[in-house]
């Protein structure tokens, strides 16, 4: 890290509590000040061996030094770095450096400079918190609620809390004034929850090939939008339907200042025109594609040979998109399906020579009164999906 100056020797501490579930490294920090009696700088240097490492919420401070004091009971500097820092996401989307494996050294300077941007200050779910001060007395700030782009809790389903205070302090939740991310329409709490899945799997993902990543993105754009390849996509009809989605308006009311979203960014990104080594971008790239109906977060980070042969990333009947098949049960012939879905005809053909499933639902069009078969209405009523039961109206993608 730039412009550390070690002052002072590491000396080990005399005692290091434990991770307490999926905590950040700045919430063992914050828990362990106030086991002490040291003031907001000296846990700094004890800890760090930087007095103002309180301002490093979720960057880095001097890991090294912190590994040496713990004693490397917490973990090394790169398992601290890459599991309990919002960096591992980071570090899941760029590339590993040869000179970084054969080191074993960490490009601090890398990952300290990088700007984050809202959506990444220090957050919290009131629910878990209640739950943590009863099991263990203390509130703690967890992984799953740090990461980029992540506005709220997957197991509690409600908006999250966010810090406003931005001094050099540890704290916990509840310490320092918050405010809540307002959540108001169930589709957005939906679509949201399928931001924070997409964070979680580029955080636990080992490591992600962003070209592939890009490619897989655009196909799925492709078959939306009826084009045949990324160069004709119409970027006004892209930047259009994004705007005009539950997320992008939940963004604008909620999060204004959000960097990373600026006009026509979801082609400028998949184009090369754009950062694609933003997590908090393909986070909500995935939801937004979640929202659109065409892409589920965990087939879009499945490792590719989880998917080879799958352009359009429906593994069976209970992946692909309802509202699909819901238009297959509907319509008789693929030019029907197409123009309900508002997607070309040969893209309807072309799911239809991949999937089974669906070229079992074509069968039906020539049979008067055929019924869709059974594990089709099966999967047409599981939960979450009864918004789409009924047969949909010609309407475009979203
Ligand atoms: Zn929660």
């Amino acid at each position: 890290m730039s412009g550390v100056r070690q002052i002072q020797r590491p000396c080990r501490l005399p005692f290091v509590d434990a991770w307490l579930e999926d905590e950040s490294l700045y919430s063992w920090c914050s828990r362990h000040h106030r086991l002490t009696p040291h003031v907001t700088r000296s846990t700094g240097m004890a800890l760090f061996g930087v007095p103002s490492a309180a301002k490093s919420k979720y960057t880095i401070a001097n890991l090294p030094y912190f590994e040496k004091v713990t004693d490397g009971r917490l973990g090394t500097s790169h398992e601290i770095l890459r599991t309990r820092t919002p960096m591992g996401a980071y570090m899941s989307l760029i590339e590993r450096s040869s000179n970084w494996r054969e080191s074993g050294r960490l490009p601090f300077s890398r990952w300290a400079g990088m700007k984050i941007g809202a959506l990444c200050s220090l957050r919290y779910c009131e629910a878990c918190h209640r739950q943590h001060r009863s099991m263990f007395g203390t509130g703690l700030w967890r992984m799953a609620h740090q990461l980029p782009g992540v506005a709220v809790c997957g197991e509690h389903f409600v908006g999250l809390r966010e810090v406003t205070h931005h001094g050099q302090t540890w704290v916990l939740p509840g310490d320092c004034p918050d405010t809540g991310l307002h959540v108001t329409k169930s589709r957005e709490l939906e679509v949201l929850t399928g931001v924070a899945t997409a964070a979680t799997l580029i955080f636990q993902s080992a490591h992600l090939d962003v070209e592939f990543l890009k490619v897989r993105a655009t196909a799925v754009l492709c078959d939306v939008y009826g084009a045949i390849d990324a160069k004709h996509l119409d970027p006004v009809r892209v930047q259009k339907d994004w705007e005009s989605s539950n997320l992008a308006g939940w963004l604008n009311r909620e999060a204004p200042r959000l960097i990373c979203c600026a006009r026509g960014w979801i082609l400028d990104m998949l184009r090369g025109r754009s950062s694609v080594s933003n997590p908090m971008r393909w986070a909500l790239l995935a939801g937004y594609l979640k929202e659109l109906g065409f892409a589920a977060p965990d087939t879009l980070f499945s490792p590719p040979e989880e998917l080879a042969g799958q352009m359009d990333f429906w593994d069976d009947i209970e992946q692909i998109p309802p509202k699909v098949v819901q238009a297959f049960v509907c319509s008789g012939s693929c030019i029907e399906v197409a123009h309900r879905l508002g997607v070309a005809a040969i893209t309807v053909r072309r799911w239809k020579r991949r999937r089974p499933a669906l070229a079992l639902l074509c069968k039906s069009w020539t049979r008067a009164s055929s019924t869709p078969p059974a594990q089709i209405v099966k999967a047409l009523e599981t939960p979450g999906d009864r918004s789409q039961m009924s047969c949909i109206s010609p309407a475009s993608p979203t």
